[in-house]
């Protein structure tokens, strides 16, 4: 498994896998773990050979990646072969797009977002705020401060096709699409930032707006993507010189929850297998030429993304996030073959 000493791979695609520790409901419930890492690019599920000998596993389902996250790893480390190298694309005048795609409860906002203390969240240690620390770091390098380029930060949440504000109380908010296929959010809060603190405080706000009146059993937030954008401008000019977008994305299951009887439910999962659907395509034609025909259209998150899926400077990072127990093994199976479908 990894430890965080291995040299970094650059790749226009990165693919990896989390798995997070089995909680303490969990082991309560005795459930088991059937998720293995036994190299650092590997992860396996396991099936019990019988229900009644739990310990016996069949070994059946390989899946390689650029890196296995084992339950051991930190956020950290995770952001160290994940997020971190695309720093310096949006510094090269590149895009840059990492996701965390996963089934509901399974570290999706945990890893970008960071860690739940009770009630409160502990933004610091999560990939928004490590990205934005380093794009701090770049931008006071030798190489890059005579750009004198501006950063903003902006976080919304698509939700049923629609876009919402974050940082304005929700505000919902329409999408633009100009005769050059360029794409806007029309009124997008888009707050210019000087420090790290600055941007820890946005990203406090936003996740306080995404999970506010809400049960956590049944929450919107497992059916919205929420999008984190850090964008670096030069001045004057005021053009987009790079853009990272960290995207925390609705649960997979929900996708895939086509058959119930209420209809707001059924259209919200619709969209959200649509959107996860075009999603991958979108992924996978980066860095092809020719890619002008993809389903950017498609769902509201392609379209909104659009810009950072062409150019050969685009670069993107996906983190499939898994939950060990038996009980999630189809999940698991799902985000797995799907993940192994993006690159
Ligand atoms: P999701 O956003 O995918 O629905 P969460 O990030 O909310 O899932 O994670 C569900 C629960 O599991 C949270 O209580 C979270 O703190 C915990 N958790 C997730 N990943 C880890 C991890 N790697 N280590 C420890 N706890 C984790
Ligand atoms: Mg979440």
């Amino acid at each position: 498994p990894l430890t965080g000493t291995e040299p970094v791979e650059d790749h226009q695609i990165t693919v990896c896998v989390r798995k997070r520790p089995l909680n303490k409901k969990e082991l309560n419930k005795k459930e088991v773990d059937v998720i293995s890492v036994p190299t650092k690019d590997q992860m396996i599920v396991h099936e019990p050979k019988n229900k009644v000998d739990l310990t016996k596993y069949l070994e059946n389902q390989k899946f390689r990646f650029d890196y296995a996250f084992d339950d051991s790893c930190t956020n950290e480390i995770v952001y160290k072969y994940t997020a971190k190298p695309l720093v310096a694309t949006i510094f090269e005048g590149g895009m840059a797009t990492c996701f965390a795609y996963g089934q509901t409860g399974s570290g999706k906002t945990h890893t970008m977002g960071g860690d739940f203390q009770g009630k409160t969240q502990d933004c610091k240690k999560g990939i928004y705020a490590m990205a934005a620390r380093d794009v701090f770091t770049y931008l006071r390098a030798p190489k890059y401060k005579p750009l004198n380029l501006i950063v903003s930060a902006s976080f919304f949440e698509i939700y049923s096709g629609k876009v919402f504000d974050l940082l304005a109380d929700k505000a919902k908010l329409r999408v633009l699409e100009d005769g050059k296929q360029q794409v806007q959010i029309v009124g997008l809060t888009e707050k210019v930032v000087d420090s790290v603190d600055e941007v820890l405080k946005l990203i406090q706000h936003g996740n306080a707006a995404r999970t506010s009146g809400q049960t956590s059993a049944n929450s919107n937030s497992s059916r919205s993507h929420a999008v984190f954008q850090v964008v670096v401008r030069s001045p004057g000019m005021h053009r987009v010189h790079g853009k990272f977008s960290l995207i925390d994305l609705a649960g997979n299951e929900r996708g895939a929850d086509t058959s119930s009887a209420n209809r707001q439910t059924r259209m919200e999962s619709a969209e959200i297998n649509k959107s996860l659907l075009a999603l991958k395509e979108c992924i996978r034609a980066l860095g092809m030429k020719g890619n002008n025909h993809l389903p950017f259209r498609v769902s509201k998150l392609t379209q909104v993304l659009r810009d950072s899926f062409i150019g050969d400077k685009s670069r993107t990072c996906m983190i499939a996030m898994i939950s060990p127990a038996m009980a999630s093994c189809e999940h698991s199976l799902n985000t797995l073959r799907y993940a192994d479908r993006v690159k």
